[in-house]
């Protein structure tokens, strides 16, 4: 077996990891994560991963136990160590373990955990030709920006979705289309690329920001506003985009083709360019 997991300081095998039963993230969801992708054995986007970390556990209160750089440190040596080349470096953080009280313990040492693991390419090459969703209401708290380990309105609309034979679920609040699960969303009218702007509503996606520059670059305007359900079902185009999955074109919305059922073409543009950059920036 392989070293594919940092826990507390040390460096080791899966099996090998332990954590309390009093641990805060697994009794409360008490803590905060990342996801990165490394693609030939190179972190994407690491510092701005790890400045959304430190903002995130900064919006529970929670002190990280290293720096930035020393995290950074970690997640190489990490992903050197695994062999890992086309994956994914999975991080989080919870208050640490104490007996079980809702306050903060007023002594007590965070968990900090990180697990590599490589990609199945094949899986996602698929899913970039296109996939249907699912919209749903929109049930989680005010704090969507930060990424924190209550996932459980995300895990429900993600079941609903996947148990009706849709990709992903999307989520409809008040102002309008929010996000996804576990994705951004964008729709392209009138030539125009929209997605909800940053605030409390929507986590900030790391690929949502580098999806936004390509498209300045490409020259494509953009409109940062909730887009509302009607538009969402005569768009031109609709896509979204997270770490993992990158850009992921959708061919329907609650049964509504869009686009004839084919991705469009800006979001064809955008996958290209998105390569491109990975390729550049991790090469
Ligand atoms: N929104 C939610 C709710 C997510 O869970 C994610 C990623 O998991 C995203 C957006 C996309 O963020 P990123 O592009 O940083 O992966």
């Amino acid at each position: 077996m392989p070293v594919n997991v940092f826990l507390n300081g040390r460096y080791c095998e899966e099996h090998e990891a332990m954590v309390s039963v009093d641990d805060r993230g697994f009794l409360f969801g008490d803590g905060v994560y990342e996801v990165i992708r490394c693609y030939r054995g190179a972190l994407f986007k690491l510092q701005e991963h790890l400045s959304r970390f430190a903002r995130s556990a900064a919006g529970i209160d929670l002190v990280l136990p290293y720096s930035a750089e020393e995290i950074a440190a970690i997640c190489k040596t990490l992903l050197d160590k695994s062999g890992t080349k086309n994956g994914m470096l999975y991080m989080q953080v919870t208050r640490g373990s104490a007996p079980r009280t809702h306050e903060f313990p007023s002594v007590v040492t965070p968990t900090i955990m990180m697990k590599v693991r490589e990609i199945d390419e094949q899986f996602f090459r698929e899913k970039k030709k296109g996939v249907s969703v699912l919209t749903v209401p929109d049930e989680r708290w005010e704090h969507c920006d930060i990424k924190s380990l209550n996932l459980l309105p995300n895990v429900l609309a993600k079941q609903k979705a996947r148990s009706q034979g849709f990709h992903e679920a999307v989520f409809i609040h008040e102002p309008g289309v929010t996000e996804c699960a576990s994705s951004n969303i964008f729709i392209v009218t009138g030539g125009t690329v929209v997605t909800a702007p940053e605030g409390n509503r929507i986590l900030s996606g790391i690929t949502r920001e580098v999806v936004l520059k390509l498209a300045g670059e490409a020259g494509i305007p953009c409109e940062l506003r909730y887009p509302q359900k009607n538009e969402l079902y005569k768009a031109e185009e609709v896509f979204f985009s997270n770490t993992v999955e990158e850009i992921i074109p959708v061919l329907a919305v609650d049964g509504n083709v869009i686009n004839q059922g084919k991705p469009g073409n800006i979001t064809l543009r955008l996958q290209e360019m998105f390569k491109k950059l990975v390729d550049i920036e991790t090469s």
